[in-house]
């Protein structure tokens, strides 16, 4: 499976692309990494997914491949727009 990481630009997310060439979908996952203040009940949440799904991401997205298209045209026309 192809991935690509992408940084947030604060530094503290990080984005993985990845796409299922079987199944024709792309997964976008967060990741949180760095100084967070958040709850111990936030913490064992995460504690909790990594011991039972051994995936360490924060949260996924999947788009079929016609949304993820949608969603790069977007971002390309947008590029276009803002660099005349
Ligand atoms: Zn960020």
């Amino acid at each position: 499976m192809l991935t690509s990481f992408f940084q947030c630009s604060c530094t503290t997310h990080l984005l993985a692309l990845q796409y299922d060439k079987e199944f024709k979908q792309f997964y976008f996952c967060f990741y949180i990494f760095g100084n967070l203040r958040i709850s111990l009940k936030q913490k064992l949440r995460y504690i909790w997914k990594i011991l039972t799904t051994g995936e360490i991401y924060a949260d996924q997205v999947v788009l079929t491949k016609k949304d993820a298209m949608r969603m790069a045209n977007l971002i390309f026309a947008e590029h276009v727009k803002n660099a005349k």
